[in-house]
């Protein structure tokens, strides 16, 4: 936006005014959509915090057995309602029960389960993703990375439900530690705008789990991957915003 406002103001030494601005930041209008699945959990209020101190938009798809599993973590449920640069969408009421084969195999028990959830907490979003399963039906987009999820999502999408997948994935191993550096990160993630292997060009959805992020050194990790996104000039948005949904 400065720039923008610089060059309108100062048109007739445009070249100097765009030679101050940083390369990356001239020419980068990628955007990211950070995603947190699985909560309200232990992770989510710090997650959260780390958000709302980098002023940083995100999405969570959240669990509505965990919602209403304590008090706690339907005061955070609450809270990412309330704050506008957070989203909630549908991630199922029980998650699959985490029995993913027996949970694909029945369409109409994932479709009960989106519904249970949207209309247990009345949700005003169509966006959902499938427990387990990178699925994507979008307007332009139809793809089950894993098979198992195409007659399910075949039916969600013709009952209205908008499924986002993931273009990248932040891991963690079985003790939540990180598999992947903040610098492994921001490579990957930059190679899979360069070599546009990203679902939609130039957009970037990136999966994170909010029970990855408990102790001070995976929360460091995160605040410290969105503060260097951010200074190679990507955008963060919430997943609502993302083309032709
Ligand atoms: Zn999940």
């Amino acid at each position: 936006m400065k720039a923008e406002k610089a060059k309108i103001a100062t048109a007739p030494v445009i070249d100097s005014v765009i030679a101050t601005v940083p390369s990356t930041q001239a020419r980068n209008q990628k955007t990211i959509y950070l995603t947190f699945d699985d909560g309200p959990n232990r992770g989510t209020a710090k997650v959260m915090e780390v958000l709302k101190k980098a002023k940083t938009p995100a999405t969570f798809f959240l669990v509505g057995s965990h919602i209403h599993g304590s008090q706690k973590q339907w005061d955070e449920y609450q809270a990412i309602l309330k704050n506008p640069r957070f989203e909630a969408a549908n991630h199922t009421y029980f998650h699959a029960k985490n029995r993913y084969a027996q949970f694909y195999k029945s369409p109409a028990t994932a479709l009960e389960d989106f519904r249970l959830m949207r209309d247990s907490l009345q949700l005003s979003t169509q966006i959902g993703r499938t427990p387990g399963c990178n699925t994507w039906r979008t307007t332009g987009i139809t793809e089950d990375v894993d098979r198992r999820s195409r007659k399910a999502a075949d039916l969600l999408k013709s009952k209205g439900v908008t499924l986002l997948g993931w273009d990248v994935e932040w891991k963690a191993n079985g003790k939540r530690q990180l598999k992947s550096t903040v610098e492994e990160m921001a490579k990957e993630i930059e190679k899979q705008f360069a070599e546009r292997l990203n679902k939609t060009d130039d957009h970037l959805v990136l999966l994170l789990h909010d029970q990855h992020f408990v102790d001070s050194t995976n929360l460091a990790a995160l605040t410290d991957l969105i503060a260097t996104l951010a200074e190679k000039g990507y955008v963060f948005e919430k997943a609502g915003n993302y083309p032709c949904l």
